[in-house]
């Protein structure tokens, strides 16, 4: 099964005025398809790699051959990071998290803002392209990483739960060189109730 770009839930400009819509056409369109594309090459001819879903790849990514590691890497890795990507963001997203999720960044970042300010330092401080990412540990704890260019929490053996791509591709149309403010903006977005929906899957 070769893998398909999933669809957006809401419209491109329904992000607006935090995401604009030509970045999200061409984000989604281009550079999403781009990676599914190249996964796909990287794993023809692979049958037993082929019907795996590309969470179980990136966590065995590791021992596969040389010929192969890095354009998956690469390519399933860039995939699984926007697919979740897409799904974290809602219009009329923002505010904060509840429950369970609320309760374990407190315990962990000692307040919502603590975790804020962390994540948005990833975020700031990732040099060139990659991602910041709150994920799941394999000991069961929250932590906030950025990650260099399409590497894939599921490497680590996390269970990523909020990622914020910080390639330019993802917001220099609109804000230039400005990174800071797309992080900032990016709070305005966040589909809370879906985080909180990985975090519950993630513990079981
Ligand atoms: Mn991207």
């Amino acid at each position: 099964m070769a893998f398909e770009l999933p669809p957006l839930s809401y419209e491109y400009n329904g992000l607006e005025p935090h995401i604009d819509e030509q970045t999200m056409r061409i984000h989604h369109d281009k550079h999403h398809q781009a990676y599914i594309t190249k996964a796909n090459a990287a794993l023809e001819g692979h049958t037993d790699l082929e019907s795996m879903s590309v969470e179980d790849l990136l966590r065995g990514a590791d021992q596969l051959p040389d010929s192969i590691h890095k354009a998956l890497n690469n390519n399933a890795g860039g995939h699984s990071n926007h697919s979740i990507f897409w799904s974290l963001m809602k219009p009329g997203g923002g505010g904060a998290p509840a429950g369970d999720l609320a309760a374990a960044i407190d315990k962990t970042f000692g307040s919502f803002d603590g975790f804020k300010e962390k994540f948005a330092a990833a975020a700031a401080g990732q040099f060139g392209s990659g991602w910041a990412w709150l994920s799941l540990n394999a000991a069961g704890q929250l932590v906030v990483e950025g990650f260099a260019n399409q590497d894939s929490p599921y490497t680590k053996q996390y269970e990523p739960l909020l990622g914020l791509d910080v390639w330019e591709h993802a917001y220099y149309l609109k804000y230039q060189n400005r990174r800071p403010d797309y992080i900032s903006a990016f709070w305005n977005v966040v589909n809370w109730d879906a985080v909180a929906e990985r975090f519950a899957t993630a513990r079981k």
